[in-house]
């Protein structure tokens, strides 16, 4: 059974912008997922829908076998984002902005999770530290650990090395694939095919908001 099963999904801005016109997609327990495609295929906005910021137009999604629409309470602790944008408090602590993002997803406070959260990133020896005094690296870091801090079973990560230089793709790459070997899953937005190709298990191409090829990384990379 797949930990995601998302089925006919639609969104259409009040715009008039249909983003997401009847995307289907499985994702498999343990995978590393790349969702690969130009910048307005509709890649956020999936994201978004599956957590919970963006209202779908129509379709159904299911995680963890339970349709989102009735169990969002519960499937939410599962899920963790890490967004494009950043969502740090720049004055607060390394270790503060951590901890209040479990708050965020509903669950109580837990020192010991956000210790190991902060070590698995090499982030416990700056931990008393403002964000503001960090590298544009370390910054990141911080991002995907408030993604952690709840310690999802679903982990999206929306274009995660747009606009970062190689040293610093390569240190994201191998922080992902840290998490997929604890078991995470993961999904990964991205328009670099050369991020898809090193990643992923499993690669889905997008455009117009259609899902127009889903299959391994080596049979897709074959066809682009
Ligand atoms: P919904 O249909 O989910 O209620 P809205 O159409 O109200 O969403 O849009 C949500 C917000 O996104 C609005 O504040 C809108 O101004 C903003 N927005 C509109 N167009 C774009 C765009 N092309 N890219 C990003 N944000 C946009
Ligand atoms: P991607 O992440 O692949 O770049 P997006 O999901 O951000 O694609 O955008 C898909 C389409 O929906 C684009 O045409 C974009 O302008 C539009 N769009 C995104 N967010 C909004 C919004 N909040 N309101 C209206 N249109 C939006």
């Amino acid at each position: 059974e797949p930990i995601l099963d998302i089925r006919g999904l639609t969104k259409t801005y009040r715009n008039g912008v249909t983003a997401l016109d009847g995307v289907d997609l499985q994702i498999r327990k343990g995978e590393i997922f790349a969702l690969l495609g130009p910048n307005g295929a509709g890649k956020t906005t999936l994201i978004g829908a599956i957590c919970g910021l963006v209202r779908p137009s129509g379709g159904t999604i299911c995680a963890f076998g339970e349709d989102l629409s009735k169990s969002w309470r519960t499937a939410r602790r599962r899920i963790g984002l890490v967004p494009q944008e950043m969502g740090l408090d720049i004055f607060d602590l390394v270790e503060r902005n951590v901890a209040y993002s479990r708050g965020m997803f509903g669950c109580a406070p837990d020192a010991g999770r956000i210790e190991e959260v902060l070590r698995s990133l090499s982030l416990w020896d700056k931990r008393k530290e403002r964000i503001k005094d960090l590298s544009g690296g370390m910054k990141r870091r911080v991002l995907i650990a408030k993604a952690l801090a709840h310690d999802p079973d679903l982990l999206f990560l929306d274009e995660p090395t747009a606009g970062v230089d190689v040293g610093l793709r390569r240190d994201m790459w191998r922080q992902i694939e840290a998490l997929r070997q604890r078991g995470t899953t993961i999904i990964l937005t991205t328009h670099y095919i050369e991020e898809a190709e090193e990643m992923a298990d499993r690669v889905g191409v997008i455009s117009n908001g259609r899902i127009l090829l889903v299959d391994d990384k080596d049979t897709i990379m074959a066809r682009l």
